[in-house]
């Protein structure tokens, strides 16, 4: 999952930003709202963390230019003063959810968690697929209650795979929503990275769809 962070407050950007690398998100960063505007709008993000108060242009006024073009992904607000007026004009803005400054980092990444389960049309935490269990609330994923180690690429990729299950999924799209943007992209090291995957779980629940893609699924009786 790849979320983009609009914030010119640096140590709060990259005190997000760190926290959210850690629990297995890439992260792109803006520092005033230009950027934050043509990032959001050229990239694909599973989430944004926008604030409110930005230099260049305001968070509200970047948040109405992607809904009238059609930009869907969830949005948290951070609002900086207690007043409700700001909260309404950014939830009226087309806001999903928002959080007052100061916040506890936990209560961030469980809004966050929310927002990218809720936008792919799950209400748990916990993402299952057959015998295999992801739970996003703290990176753990089983096989039949067996714990399975991946490295932080390769839980990104399953993450997104069983955010979209029965969907055919490109390794472009995986490319462009396992790495940030500063990353050196391959999309060849997808199916490595696939490999590897199917190889730990030991179900076959990811099949390539020659030609197109993968796609996560289980058929009961699969062994
Ligand atoms: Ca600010």
């Amino acid at each position: 999952m790849r979320v983009l962070i609009v914030e010119d407050d640096e140590a709060l950007a990259e005190q997000m930003r760190q926290s959210l690398v850690d629990t297995g998100y890439s992260v792109d960063h803006a520092a005033d709202g230009e950027d934050g505007h043509f990032l959001g709008d050229t990239e694909p993000y599973d989430a944004v963390i926008l604030d409110l108060g930005l230099p260049v242009m305001d968070g509200a006024s970047i948040l109405k230019r992607w809904r009238s073009d059609g930009k869907e992904m969830p949005v948290l607000i951070l609002t900086a003063r207690d007043g409700w007026t700001d909260k309404v004009e950014g939830l009226d803005a087309g806001a999903d959810d928002y959080l007052t400054k100061p916040f506890v980092m936990e209560e961030l990444l469980a809004r966050l968690r929310a927002l990218i389960r809720r936008s792919v049309g799950q209400s748990s935490p916990q993402f299952s697929c057959g015998p295999v269990l992801l739970d996003t609330r703290n990176g753990r994923v089983s096989v039949d209650g067996r714990a399975i180690k991946l490295t932080a690429q390769e839980f990104k990729l399953l993450s997104y795979l069983m955010h979209h299950e029965g969907k055919v999924v490109s390794r472009t799209e995986l490319t462009e929503h396992i790495y940030d943007q500063d990353f050196d992209r391959d999309s060849n090291t997808i199916e490595v990275f696939v490999n590897r995957i199917r190889k730990k779980l030991d179900v076959p629940i990811i099949a390539t769809v020659r030609g197109l893609g993968y796609r996560l699924e289980w058929q009961e009786g699969q062994k």
